[in-house]
């Protein structure tokens, strides 16, 4: 099967371009890669991914950020805001009350436009100008809209974005509407806004720019490349384990993906992939019962609720990319609930660095598993905080403490500190 580790590298096909074409996950067909715009298999409806005739070494990366890895993507250069290249934070305190031998935490908020969607979006907005297509759109908890709305607009294309309403964090919505994005909020959660976006993109009306579009993923495979070449500078190894929140699992499936690649380039040891370990809040929890019962599928939760907005998502589109990443790593995925995804947030805060509710999902999910012994107290592991603590100003005022009011004058302040 395509998407196991031991996968062999495919014959190039007569359809690809420069040696790039797209291939379904479940049938195996192959497309063109710029000619029509697709999502989605036209004989069976399967995931599509991006498929290379050359895959990169180590030694072919070259420079700084998510073009570094310029060799592993389909352009040599994209419509970029100097995107990537984000920091690999030692955090002692953590890595001593969680008990593990390394951790480190990766933090995506240190992006642009304060999110991992940035890596995705300068792919895909370069691929959209490849297409000619003038009208990019995206389903969003958030983060996408803000990433697709400044990476559009760097681009000179329109945007439009679909969000839940009542439901996005306030810097998010801030940010689409700086950068100029059409903004329709729909009585809805965000698995209803994906069917209409979907909808709209299959009538020609927009270029869908959701983690649904294989080459977002692309871009996002650069996460664990970076993590990749951070810890072999550092330890001289590659992590044991890597503690992801889990949305649409757009990231699980890049991450598996970068993986898988550099296993078929002969760069990694199958054995060394680290293992895939997926958290969600429990309000929004159908990859990790998927995972638990060992299912095939993914059942659709049509009822979804967390603080977590961004991880608040019933129907994972890319789930069957991301479960075999996380069985044939190893990996597992658990859930947590709204009150450990807050104190993970505070205990990252403790670290001086601030990230968004739905990021701190992976610390809180580590510190179960490692509770639980699912973790051994000998790996090393990095935690993906995916957003920064500013796209949630809300979340992270009632997760910290209260302004207290005092007198203007200093015999009053000082009084009040005595007290
Ligand atoms: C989009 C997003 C996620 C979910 O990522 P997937 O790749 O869809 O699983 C998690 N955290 C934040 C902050 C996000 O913006
Ligand atoms: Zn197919």
């Amino acid at each position: 099967m395509s998407l196991s580790l031991s996968a062999e590298q495919p014959d190039e096909p007569a359809d690809a371009d420069d040696g790039v074409w797209l291939e379904c996950i479940e049938c195996g067909e192959t497309f063109a890669p710029f000619d029509d715009v697709r999502y989605t298999c036209d004989e069976c409806d399967g995931l599509l991914e991006v498929r290379y005739a050359d895959l990169p070494t180590f030694d072919d990366f070259d420079g700084h950020g998510v073009w570094r890895y310029a060799d592993a993507l389909p352009f040599a250069e994209g419509v970029s805001i100097q995107e990537g290249a984000t920091p690999l934070y030692e955090v002692p305190r953590l890595e001593e009350s969680i008990g593990v031998e390394a951790l480190r935490i990766k933090h995506e908020g240190m992006n642009p436009t304060g999110s991992f969607k940035d890596r995705g979006m300068t792919v895909g907005v370069r691929v959209a100008k490849e297409l000619g297509v003038d009208r990019l759109a995206c389903a969003s908890t958030g983060n996408t809209s803000a990433a697709l709305a400044a990476y559009g607009s760097r681009g000179g294309m329109q945007t439009l974005v679909l969000l839940p309403a009542g439901k996005v964090a306030a810097g998010k919505i801030a940010q689409a509407s700086l950068h100029g994005a059409r903004i329709l909020e729909v009585d809805g959660n965000f698995d209803a806004c994906l069917d209409i976006v979907q909808e709209l993109a299959g009538q020609g009306e927009a270029y869908l720019l959701n983690s649904l579009n294989p080459f977002r993923l692309e871009g996002q495979k650069t996460i664990g490349l970076e993590i990749l070449e951070g810890f072999l500078a550092d330890y001289d190894a590659v992590p044991d384990r890597i503690v992801l929140p889990v949305g649409n699992a757009g990231n699980t499936s890049a991450l598996y993906k970068a993986f898988r690649e550099l296993v078929q380039a002969g760069e990694l040891d199958e054995d060394d992939v680290p293992k895939l370990t997926g958290v969600q809040a429990e309000g929004a929890a159908p990859m990790v019962e998927a995972i638990e019962n060992d299912a095939d599928e993914v059942r659709r939760w049509d009822d979804v609720e967390t603080r977590a907005t961004a991880i608040r998502i019933g129907n994972p589109v890319n789930a069957p990319k991301a479960l075999p990443g996380i069985r044939e790593t190893g990996g597992t995925a658990v859930a947590v609930s709204d009150e450990e995804i807050t104190e993970a947030q505070r205990d990252i805060a403790g670290e001086g660095i601030g990230v968004e509710p739905a990021s701190a999902a992976s610390v809180a999910g580590l510190r179960k598993l490692r509770a639980e012994g699912v973790v051994d107290d000998d790996e090393r592991v990095a935690c993906l905080t995916t957003g920064h603590l500013l796209k949630d100003p809300d979340a992270a005022a009632a997760a910290g403490s209260e302004p207290e009011p005092v007198p203007a004058d200093t015999d009053g302040v000082l009084e009040h500190l005595s007290e």
